[in-house]
């Protein structure tokens, strides 16, 4: 499956709301998927990746937000040790960023100015 390095992130935290129907439906099996089958091999990329595919904000290609998303995935790539173009599995990939973002301060600086913070912060995984 290839995620955006960010993402990483949200598929942990998410509890069922999503931008509209059928963004929250694509990642609910996305989220399904990875709880079920750990080892799947997440390939990380730049760019759009599995969840943009059924994102409203994902306009030819691109996000609408893309500064912003480009920033908190370099963040990410450099808090998990992963880089775009390498592979992990998917338990791998979650495990690191527990330990790396969501059980430290990179967590606020990361994840701080986005609209679903407060929401995942108070998100138990
Ligand atoms: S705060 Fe935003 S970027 Fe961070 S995990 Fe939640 S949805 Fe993803
Ligand atoms: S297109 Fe942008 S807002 Fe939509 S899922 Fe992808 S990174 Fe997130």
């Amino acid at each position: 499956m290839r995620l955006r390095p960010h993402h990483a992130l949200c598929i942990q935290k998410f509890t069922g709301h999503g931008y509209d129907d059928r963004f929250t439906e694509h990642m609910t099996e996305i989220c399904e998927t990875l709880r079920k089958f750990p080892e799947t091999q997440i390939n990380i990329i730049s760019g759009c990746d599995e969840l943009c595919a059924a994102c409203p904000h994902a306009h030819t290609g691109k996000c609408a937000a893309l500064e912003k998303v480009e920033t908190m995935d370099a963040q990410v790539v450099k808090a998990l040790g992963v880089r775009p173009g390498g592979a992990l599995p998917w338990a791998e990939l979650a495990a690191r960023a527990r330990k790396n973002v969501f059980e430290t301060d990179a967590f606020k600086e990361i994840c701080g100015s986005c609209e679903w913070f407060d929401l995942c912060r108070d998100t138990k995984i």
